[in-house]
């Protein structure tokens, strides 16, 4: 970085941007980490331009969500976004908040939008071990974020019956098949996928594996589910065979495709350092579990990547409610900032990759050194501070451990 002045952070030429950031705000405890992360980690050393979209929930309770779908849009227009954590309405947050209506999840209406697959990679320090003491590198989890059980329709049987499932083609034809003959009360669940988007989220892994040279895996129970997980089989392999076999193999990676109990299995086992493809919900459960393993919800990497190329970077944990009540009785908090400022981070990076402009890249490399470089010297929130086998450990509050990493950053 260059030096102005030379008098510490304040005097130095700031680094400029060309393309703004998509910046979409959100609520509660991320939302006063947000701020803090930008006033001392990023607004004295980037000229930053940001293109804002406020999507705490007030605000989208007043434009009716459109605001969410605004920042979706200009995510498909600028290519790169940094989101915070925000509410998904429920019943008590009805009241809570005085809602119009139950707003969808912000994170849903984006995907939907942005139609992506979404990249988990715990962020690894030293002193932080993970529980399974076999995995060295981390291990990436490929979410993808369209479909299955969370577009689902379902029914609760009320008695006797006869269930089936029918499809009507758009010239009248029918395909029917009897799902069961209820003899008495049950349960019944519709769930779709489509071709394209199956199609997006395999060349989307295939693509993130060449670009971080990792091995990809992909699991489904297509034993089972002969049509419905076969079809994940069937066009990942299509695919991969089509397009991506030479260039996995001319770049020494390679693609796996086994069962998911299988691939449970073997993760256990292995050494980490790949890509771990999952459909919607296994994605869902494995990414947490991959998660807290390696220690915390906050050491982790959240990033959607769409099939047309934009980048969307979050965190993968939630607001923090609990801790927002105690910040707003003016407590001091044990919030973990790290996830937040990596989705800053990432977002700076890729942005500047793509407006070649090599500062904000460095930038982004230092910043995240400097929050590990501080962990590393034992000073770190009160959650890390209960698995980390570093000697000596200073317990920082959510503030504190902000300041600290800015005094590493400083030094640097
Ligand atoms: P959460 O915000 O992830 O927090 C659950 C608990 O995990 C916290 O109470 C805290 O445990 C711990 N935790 C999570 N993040 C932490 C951090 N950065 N530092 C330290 N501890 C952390 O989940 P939630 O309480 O179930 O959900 C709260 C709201 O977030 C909900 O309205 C939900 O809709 C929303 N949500 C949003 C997203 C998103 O936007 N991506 C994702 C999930 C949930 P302790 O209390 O034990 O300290
Ligand atoms: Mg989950």
């Amino acid at each position: 970085m260059r030096r102005g002045g030379g008098k510490g952070g304040y005097d130095m030429e700031k680094i400029k941007m060309i393309t703004p950031l998509v910046e979409m705000d959100g609520d509660e405890m991320t939302r006063i980490i947000w701020k803090m992360v930008k006033d001392e980690l990023l607004l004295p050393y980037i000229d930053l331009k940001t293109e804002y979209y406020d999507l705490g929930l007030e605000h989208r309770n007043e434009t009716d969500d459109q605001v969410t779908i605004e920042s979706a849009e200009a995510t498909k227009k600028y290519g790169v976004a940094v989101k915070c954590a925000t509410i998904t309405p429920n019943a008590a947050r009805m009241t809570e908040y005085n809602l119009k209506e139950m707003w969808k999840s912000p994170n849903g209406t984006i995907r939907a939008i942005l139609d992506g697959t979404v990249f988990r990679k715990p962020i690894i320090v030293k002193g932080i071990e993970p529980y399974v003491r076999n995995w060295e590198k981390p291990i990436t989890l490929a979410r993808h974020a369209y479909g299955d059980v969370y577009k689902n329709t379902e029914i609760k049987v009320p008695g006797a019956g006869k269930a089936e499932l029918v499809f009507t083609a758009e010239d009248g034809t029918e395909i029917r098949e009897t799902i069961h003959e209820f003899t008495g009360p049950g349960i019944l669940q519709g769930i779709h996928n489509t071709n394209k988007s199956i199609e997006s989220f395999a060349k989307t892994c295939f693509h993130y594996a060449l670009d971080t040279k990792q091995d990809l895996w992909f699991a489904t129970k297509d034993t089972i589910s002969k049509k419905y997980d076969h079809t994940f089989k069937d066009i990942f392999q299509e695919i991969y065979d089509a397009e991506y076999k030479e260039k996995f193999e001319a770049a020494g990676i390679e693609y796996f495709y086994t069962l998911i109990d299988d691939a449970v299995a073997r993760v256990m086992r292995a050494k980490g350092g790949f890509i771990w493809a999952c459909k919607n919900y296994d994605g869902d459960v494995m990414s947490d579990m991959v998660s807290s393993a390696f220690g915390d919800l906050a050491m982790m990497t959240s990033v959607l990547v769409s099939p047309d190329g934009a980048y969307e970077y979050e965190a993968a944990h939630g607001t923090v409610q609990r801790h927002y009540y105690q910040y707003l009785k003016g407590e001091k908090t044990t919030t973990n900032s790290v996830a937040t400022i990596f989705a800053w981070t990432g977002a700076l990076r890729k942005r500047g990759e793509l407006d070649n402009i090599s500062e904000l890249v460095q930038f982004a490399d230092k910043l995240e050194k400097a929050v590990i470089q501080t962990i590393e010297a034992g000073k770190m929130t009160k959650g890390l501070s209960l698995i980390s086998s570093i000697q000596n450990v200073t317990v920082l509050d959510c503030e504190a451990f902000i300041k600290a990493i800015r005094e590493t950053f400083e030094a640097s």
